[in-house]
């Protein structure tokens, strides 16, 4: 097992931010991230932090200057290269906002490479605010030491997704009224995958026949129980990554 350097500490801040990350070439951070560093957790010059700008991979980075409005760092050596994300795409039915935004969490903690909310027939909600949907996202990144961020889509129409699916890319689509064990059916079909799961009320008869009707759609089951939108989406999500994702690396 390679060792785990002395410097920075695992316990460092860790942050993504927005402009490319270069080796002594300093990055100014402000608003909220200014705020966690300087007043949070107190960071002065000299402290360690772990950047990440989602294109470069992850820096080790020491606080030079804490202003009132900004906080500056100095990137000094790279510490990752960006990691591989394995391709898996969740496109969850949209859901009431507090369940959507565990989905945006689980998924990025769970390393899903593109997450594409869809709209259905029975959904509650057809918006997605685009900002706070990143900031969930970029901070389960944070927490969990991601150093990719996952592609969020704006909400699409099931209608739309369906039409322009690549012709590649397997979709499984997660069936209460039954479908092959998702474990076996993930197991069978290796390669670019995406999961598909309905809304609180499920999707109607006319959607589930235009899903299975997609000759890469493979309907799946996730067991006896009627799971929660969220938790259905998590759950496989989960399983993908154990059987086809990066879970044995
Ligand atoms: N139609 C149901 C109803 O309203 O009683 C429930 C829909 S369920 C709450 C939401 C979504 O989770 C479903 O559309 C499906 O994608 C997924 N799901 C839940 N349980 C599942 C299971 N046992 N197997 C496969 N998918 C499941």
């Amino acid at each position: 097992m390679p060792a785990i350097p002395a410097w920075p500490p695992r316990s460092a801040p860790r942050l993504f931010v927005s402009q490319p990350i270069a080796a002594n070439s300093p990055v100014s951070v402000e608003g909220n991230q200014a705020h966690y560093l300087s007043r949070v957790m107190r960071a002065g010059p000299g402290d360690a932090v772990i950047l990440c700008d989602d294109a470069t991979g992850e820096w080790a980075a020491r606080v030079t200057e804490v202003g009132k409005r900004a906080v500056t760092l100095e990137p000094t050596e790279r510490l990752r290269e960006r990691e591989a994300v394995p391709d898996f795409q969740l496109c969850p039915a949209l859901l009431k906002k507090d369940r959507f935004d565990l989905i945006l969490e689980k998924a990025t903690e769970l390393g899903v490479a593109r997450i594409s909310p869809v709209i259905a027939r029975r959904s509650v909600a057809d918006k997605l605010n685009p900002e706070r949907a990143r900031t969930i996202a970029t901070e389960a990144a944070e927490q969990c030491a991601r150093t990719a961020l996952p592609r969020i889509d704006a909400p699409t129409p099931l209608g739309g997704l369906l039409r322009d699916w690549p012709e590649e890319r397997v979709l499984f689509f997660a069936d209460e009224l039954g479908g092959a064990p998702a474990a076996e059916a993930f197991a069978a079909h290796p390669g670019p995958a995406a999961l598909l799961t309905g809304p609180e009320g499920g999707f109607d008869d006319a959607e589930r026949e235009a899903v299975r009707a997609l000759p890469q759609a493979r309907a799946i089951s996730l067991g006896p129980r009627i799971l929660r939108g969220e938790t259905a989406a998590i759950a496989a999500s989960a399983l993908w990554m154990a059987l086809a994702g990066d879970w044995n690396k």
